[in-house]
């Protein structure tokens, strides 16, 4: 087995003070009566433009709950793409981030796609220059090149497969199977985590998610002494020493999944804390506690939410409608370039639906217990 880290080192500067430009773009919050107001014009302009509301499972409750009012969706970015491509709405308008809208573009041409804030990005989308990993793959042409889904059309019309946390382990189990050697980006900790499971011969990239890459594997033990019957859920964008302690390792649709079914009555969350808006609407008797990041010297940085998420807001979402604003558009012939690897992904999650169903369960406790 291979595994070399790619040398990105450019990534922390760069993610740090994209970090700070995005915390200062986060509107501020409406007052009650504004939010009520704002609510009820969205809803009549998504009627009135044949517009349909998607949502990341890390953005605003106010959001999600609009969209599933208004008969959109509320998902991981799998669900989110498939939802998009195959709904009847002339315009779509996406509340995630940057290279969420593009896949929505790019899968469905003839639609209007609108997001809340064009400059809501992802620390993995900065993170892989395009023309630096067109190097990168420059110098595998023996590998097969699997991106996530966080990266920009760009990236992935340079990648014969893209895949998302839902799908990665099926995917690369299936490359594996086939004979071949696999070029992964630009998630770091999940493509170790791939490759610890499948045992694939894989070449990393070296990009992190500024939010997973925050938990902290130590306070984490600390906190399972507080709570020694809480179930460990954890996102595999997350450090080795913070899965290593998972009960279940997932998709945010496959930790959802996991507090709905569960029998335990407490569960520690090791993701983006957008998602317990909806965990705690799906199951409402638990109790939901958030893993530890950076302990008493926690800064914004490290609050478990990410601030490109963040910027999307009602009012965004409302000047969408109102003027159009925050057209994602994606050039030819990056647009059907990227389309391959896309496609690709959902054909196999289309004849495969059991490989993403279900969570990884049963990971290996450091502190003796069961
Ligand atoms: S939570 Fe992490 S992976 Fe998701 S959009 Fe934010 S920076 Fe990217």
């Amino acid at each position: 087995m291979e595994s070399v880290i790619y040398d990105y080192t450019r990534q922390d500067a760069q993610g740090a003070s994209c970090t700070a430009h995005a915390w200062a773009k986060v509107p501020e919050p409406l007052s009650p009566a504004e939010r009520e107001t704002t609510r009820e014009r969205i809803r009549q302009l998504l009627a009135e433009r044949d517009a349909v509301l998607i949502a990341h499972y890390y953005v605003d409750g106010d959001i999600q709950d609009l969209a599933l009012e208004t008969g959109g969706c509320v998902s991981d970015s799998l669900e989110m793409a498939r939802f998009g491509r195959d709904h009847t709405a002339r315009t779509l308008i996406v509340a995630g981030v940057r290279f969420m809208g593009e896949t929505a573009k790019i899968l469905s041409p003839d639609k209007t796609v609108l997001m809340p804030d064009l400059d809501a990005t992802c620390s993995l989308d900065l993170g892989c220059p395009p023309d630096e990993f067109a190097a990168f793959c420059d110098a595998h042409p023996d590998r097969k090149v699997v991106v996530y889904a966080n990266t920009s059309a760009a990236v992935k019309a340079r990648a014969d497969w893209m895949v998302t946390s839902s799908c990665a382990l099926a995917i690369v189990r299936h490359l594996k199977e086939q004979g071949h050697k696999i070029l992964w980006a630009p998630d770091r900790h999940l493509g170790r985590y791939i490759q610890e499971e499948t045992g694939a011969d894989m070449l990393l990239w070296n990009g992190a998610c500024i939010v997973h890459d925050e938990f902290k594997g130590v306070e984490l033990e600390l906190l399972r002494k507080e709570h020694p019957n809480a179930q460990v859920l954890v996102h595999p964008e997350s450090p080795r020493s913070v899965v290593e302690q998972a009960d279940v390792v997932g998709s945010t649709s496959q930790l959802l999944k996991a507090v709905v079914e569960g029998k335990a009555p407490e569960y520690i969350v090791a993701t983006d804390n957008g998602i317990l808006h909806r965990m705690r609407q799906l199951a409402p008797g638990k109790t939901l506690i958030e893993a530890p990041t950076a302990g008493s010297g926690a800064t914004c940085k490290s609050c478990a939410h990410c601030p490109w998420m963040a910027m999307n807001a009602l009012q965004g979402v409302l000047a969408c409608l109102e003027g159009g604003t925050g057209e994602i558009t994606v050039p030819e012939p990056v647009r059907s370039q990227a389309l391959g690897c896309i496609d690709r992904m959902l054909d196999f999650v289309a004849r495969n639906p059991s490989a993403i169903a279900q969570p990884q369960q049963g990971f290996v406790r450091h502190l003796g217990a069961a």
